[in-house]
């Protein structure tokens, strides 16, 4: 949209609400013109990070730069940023146009101007035969659209997107994850989107950036993330992993990777705590030495070859090349 590629750098950033530290000497270079999620569990920060990016929120130390240049210290129109925000915060008089053309009229553009340019980002998210409605006549999924035209208008470097999918169903989540995916490809810019969800970010993001207790535990591809979590917490966090405590360190193995055989002939011996059917797979929980817990993700014609039962010894499998040792 902007044309020039732009990239945003957070350089040691830190939040504090008084004495309470939401965001720690958090650094980061975002990749231009792709799809980054911040993702963590709830209180680890990432709304503080967003909000400061967008200007909804003081920077305590540390700066914030886009393209070269230090935004910390702009109001948040004249950064180069958009937030759609979590609650759509819908204007409920205003006609789906009007609530998009908004921004433009605050800031003076004339009404044949802005009407035009809310038209072209309704076509963008195609709602063009709604622009007439009010926001009560709407789908959650269409008030969502609404709302991320609104904050395209102003034809941001970087859109910021906080949770934006929590409010759908489960179908409509993925759905509108799909067309956030395309308008980001589309555009040509960078969105940060965030998230608790790992599936979520896993589906959409280019990189994924993991967030711990005020700070990035791990950043990178999604793939990388997932395949090879560096701690213990994103192996944990990101699932489909076991970790498994041996006495050289903490590894990580992928459930998928963990295969089960007749006891005795395994690499390890467990005991069969619970069978969980998944569909495509069938996850065998069992207890190996040291009482930790390791879930085998068993094809389902495999599984059912050779069904096992709680209380069963078994034998558990993997190939040394699918361990990751863990650092922390
Ligand atoms: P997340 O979005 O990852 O759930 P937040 O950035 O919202 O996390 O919050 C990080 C930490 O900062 C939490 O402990 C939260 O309670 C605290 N916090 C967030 N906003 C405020 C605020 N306005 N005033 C005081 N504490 C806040
Ligand atoms: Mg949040």
């Amino acid at each position: 949209m902007s044309g020039i590629i732009q990239d945003l750098e957070l350089v040691s950033v830190t939040k504090r609400y008084g004495t309470a530290l939401a965001v720690n000497a958090v650094s980061h270079r975002f990749r231009p013109a792709s799809y980054t999620c911040l993702l963590g569990p709830s209180g680890c920060g990432k709304s503080s990070t967003l909000r400061m990016i967008a200007g909804h929120e003081s920077v305590t130390e540390g700066s914030i730069l886009l393209a070269h240049r230090d935004i910390s210290n702009l109001p948040p129109a004249k950064r180069g940023t958009a937030m759609m925000f979590q609650s759509y915060a819908l204007f409920p008089h205003l006609s789906v146009l009007d609530n998009v053309a908004f921004s433009l009229k605050m800031k003076g553009v004339d009404a044949k101007e802005r009407r035009a340019k809310a038209a072209e980002m309704l076509e963008l998210v195609d709602l063009t035969a709604l622009a007439d409605r009010l926001p009560a006549q709407l789908s959650g999924g269409q008030q969502q659209r609404v709302a991320l035209a609104r904050a395209l208008i102003t034809r941001p470097q970087v859109l910021l997107l906080d949770e934006p999918l929590s409010a759908l169903d489960p179908f409509l989540r993925v759905r509108m994850r799909t067309e956030l995916r395309n308008l980001q490809k589309e555009l040509g810019i960078s969105f940060i989107h965030v998230t608790h969800g790992q599936d979520e970010a896993l589906a959409l993001a280019d990189e994924i950036v993991v967030m711990n207790d005020a700070v990035i535990e791990q950043a990178g591809p999604a793939r990388e993330v997932f395949n090879a979590p560096k701690t213990r917490f994103v192996a944990q966090f990101m699932g489909g992993h076991n970790v498994i405590a041996l006495p050289q360190g903490h590894f990580a193995i992928r459930s998928d990777a963990v295969g089960v055989t007749p006891a005795g002939s395994g690499q390890m011996e467990g005991h069969v705590t619970a069978i969980e059917y998944q569909g495509t797979y069938v996850s065998v929980m069992s207890r190996i030495a040291g009482d930790q817990e390791v879930t085998a993700l068993v094809p389902d014609a495999a599984y059912f070859d050779a069904p096992h039962h709680p209380g069963d010894r078994i034998g558990l499998t993997w190939d040394a090349k699918n361990l990751h040792q863990l650092t922390a």
